[in-house]
């Protein structure tokens, strides 16, 4: 059993209300996408999620698809809780998702409700808990019926197997129309789940303004760009590093000569005001008001030190915003 620090709460200001919810969020969540499946060894998994912890961050962010395999993320985080932080059930955030493939045939995949329940059932035995905190639909679907899926999340709070429901990738007017259907329901939407960093700022044109009109809050994925807003690049491409040693979706040739121009830029800016790279991407996405936590993930314990270095400088003057847009559109 993990002994946390007793400081971990000695910084108030790290928790931030979720939308017009009752709930407070850590202003960094760890998300267990990468580095919690079953190619990265156990004790490297649980040193990140126990640091986390540790330091204040109160937030877990899973999905039932999450590995590789399918799964395995759910399964790694359900032998923590066991072993290490059973005593600190009521001081966690635990999220998890359905939306994308989970097994074969028909019933496997997307939004309809025998999908998202079943889904939600698996997720609970992987992780050996009764309850989640926060139940998403991972993704829009363009076959279902919104009320049906919207149902399904609606039935996993009634039937008290999870306390909030949210959204991720869904966009603006998708967003609005869902949020509607969970109001009349009772079970209204506490969070949304974008992909926002310096390199896709998508959901400026819309879907922001719609989180803050509907008092729901926002989470950003992949604040890091999945770790080229950090220094891990500037120089070639690391052997420990996500696009060396486990390319399934930041891939070596995502990483462009252009790309790393921008990269190198940016870095020169944040050393500037003092900070790392990593820093300054995430106190760029905690600038916006209806930001409510940046989502991160980490391979190292390190990196989640120095990402929480990020609020220490969460300012930006308007020149520093534009010396960011004038390279990004570079
Ligand atoms: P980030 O953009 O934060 O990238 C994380 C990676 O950046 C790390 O693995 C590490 O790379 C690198 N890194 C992090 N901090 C530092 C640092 N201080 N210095 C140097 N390098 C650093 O997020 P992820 O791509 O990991 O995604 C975060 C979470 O978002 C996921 O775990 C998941 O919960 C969620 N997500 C949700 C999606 C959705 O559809 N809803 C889709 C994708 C993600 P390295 O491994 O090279 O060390």
């Amino acid at each position: 059993m993990h002994t946390p620090s007793p400081s971990r709460y000695s910084n108030p200001a790290l928790y931030q209300r979720c939308g017009r919810s009752g709930l407070k969020l850590p202003r960094l969540s760890l998300g267990l996408w990468h580095n919690f499946g079953d190619i990265t060894p156990h004790a490297d998994s649980r040193a990140l999620v126990l640091r986390a912890f540790d330091l204040g961050i109160t937030h877990f962010d899973i999905a039932n698809n999450y590995g590789p395999p399918v799964g395995a993320a759910e399964r790694c985080f359900g032998r923590i809780l066991r072993e290490d932080l059973a005593a600190h059930r009521d001081e966690l955030i635990i999220s998890t998702k359905a939306g994308y493939y989970g097994w074969d045939g028909p019933y496997g995949d997307f939004g309809s409700r025998k999908f998202l329940l079943a889904s939600l059932d698996q997720s609970l035995r992987r992780l050996g808990l009764d309850y989640v905190d926060i139940f998403y639909h991972h993704r829009p679907d363009p076959e279902t019926p919104l009320e049906e899926s919207m149902g399904a999340l609606a039935h996993a709070v009634r039937s008290g197997k999870a306390l909030y429901v949210a959204l991720s990738n869904y966009n603006p007017d998708q967003t609005a129309r869902a949020a509607a259907i969970l109001r009349d329901l009772g079970t209204p939407c506490l969070l949304h789940q974008p992909k926002y960093h310096m390199f896709d700022r998508t959901v400026e044109n819309g879907l922001l303004d719609v989180l803050a009109r509907e008092g729901i809050g926002c989470i950003p994925f992949c604040p890091l760009a999945q770790g080229l807003l950090t220094d891990r690049y500037l120089d070639g491409i690391p052997a420990d590093s996500r696009a060396a040693h486990d390319p399934r979706f930041l891939k070596p040739e995502h990483i462009t000569e252009a790309k790393v121009v921008q990269i190198r830029a940016l870095h020169a800016l944040a050393q500037a005001r003092g900070q790392s790279l990593a820093q300054m991407a995430l106190a760029w996405v905690l600038r916006q008001p209806a930001v409510t936590t940046a989502l991160i993930g980490a391979s190292k314990v390190r990196q989640i030190e120095d990402n929480l270095g990020a609020l220490e400088n969460p300012r930006f003057t308007a020149g520093e915003l534009a010396q960011i847009d004038a390279i990004l559109a570079g």
